[in-house]
């Protein structure tokens, strides 16, 4: 098939060229570095699928304007979907498909990177150290062994998650709609997320972003939590209030926020826009608080990931072209 690739960066072209070469070259790449939105949907002109990331727009108009242009297949290359107006797709006959599992691994670790960063200042002592400064006082941290974690949605990732902090002597509590016997047996004990708020001295995120879920965190569940408590979001913004976090932080109701995602983060992520400063008020402040720590949606990055993300995308792709 012939494809437009959207939010395409070099890291992209490189592992789905690669990833192509692999199986014969089955598919005509064309790589583009712009975001997909109605008004750039027509660069797809004459392909038959589009490949897309997180922050594309796979809105209604955009995936009728496609549906217009005889595009027929559109695949992404995250796990998550919530950027893709699935109704819509499906009325339109459009096929989408997600890479549902590429490197669990990868984003787990990366969300227990947050919480010793954050817990053990590591960001901050970096600075200190390059201006010379090595005191440690401000840097006090705690002992992850015998810390209650709790961990929203126990799926490939929260899995993992789940079984790096037993690994590390960690009390896990968890909340999901499906309980999996696995890790129960492993010693995570699930209950209801009211009930595992107030005895969190950590909580992660790693539900998808639904109706069901959107700002499942609020000023209200933040209220519940103890106020030294560490909160970390590796999933998706919308999961969480980030005003309300903003304001906990700064009250001293919320101890401190680790965050790779952001609900606004389409309009500011993976460019480098550090000539033009930070735009967003609620971010600029955000990133000033010495107990927060945000990151621009890294968690996935890992070398593994991309090339499994390149291989299952180019499958997908071909399965899609097949049908
Ligand atoms: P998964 O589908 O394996 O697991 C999701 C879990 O959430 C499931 O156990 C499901 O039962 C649970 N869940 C669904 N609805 C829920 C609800 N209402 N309340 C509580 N739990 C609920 O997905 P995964 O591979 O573990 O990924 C989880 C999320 O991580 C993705 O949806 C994506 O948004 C995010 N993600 C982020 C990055 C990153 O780079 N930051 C990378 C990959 C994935």
């Amino acid at each position: 098939m012939k494809v437009a690739v959207y939010s395409a960066r070099k890291y992209d072209t490189d592992a789905l060229t690669r990833a192509n070469e692999a199986e014969g070259n089955p598919h005509a790449l064309v790589f583009h570095d712009i975001q997909l939105t109605p008004n750039t949907v027509r660069v797809a002109e004459g392909s038959e699928a589009v490949c897309v990331f997180v922050n594309d727009d796979v809105g209604r108009e955009t995936l009728r304007l496609m549906s217009d242009m005889g595009i027929r297949a559109v695949a992404t290359r995250s796990a998550g979907r919530n950027h893709i107006d699935a109704e819509a797709a499906d009325e339109l006959g459009i096929e989408v498909r997600s890479v549902p599992a590429y490197s669990p691994h990868g984003v787990a670790e990366y969300a227990v990177a947050l919480m010793l960063t954050l817990n053990r200042k590591i960001h901050r002592a970096f600075n200190r150290v390059r201006e010379g400064n090595f005191a440690l006082d401000g840097l006090l941290g705690f002992d992850m062994h015998g810390k209650t974690v709790g961990v929203v949605g126990t799926g490939l990732i929260g899995a993992c998650v789940c079984r790096i902090l037993l690994g590390m002597g960690c009390r896990v509590l968890a909340y999901d709609v499906r309980a999996q016997q696995s890790l129960e047996r492993a010693g995570v004990v699930y209950m209801p997320l009211e009930e595992m708020l107030p005895q969190c001295d950590i909580l992660t995120l790693h539900c998808p972003l639904l109706d069901a879920t959107r700002n499942l965190i609020d000023a209200e569940a933040i209220e519940r939590m103890p106020d030294h408590a560490m909160l970390i979001n590796t999933s998706r913004g919308g999961l969480m209030d980030t005003g309300a976090a903003y304001a906990a932080l700064r009250a001293g109701r919320l101890g401190s926020l680790g965050i790779d995602v952001y609900e606004e983060e389409s309009e500011l992520f993976f460019e480098d826009r550090s000539d033009t400063g930070l735009t967003d008020e609620l971010l600029a402040r955000l990133v000033a608080l010495p107990q927060a720590l945000v990151t621009g949606h890294q968690a996935f990055f890992t070398s593994e990931a991309l090339e499994k993300i390149a291989e299952i995308t180019i499958r997908n792709l071909s399965d899609m072209a097949g049908r």
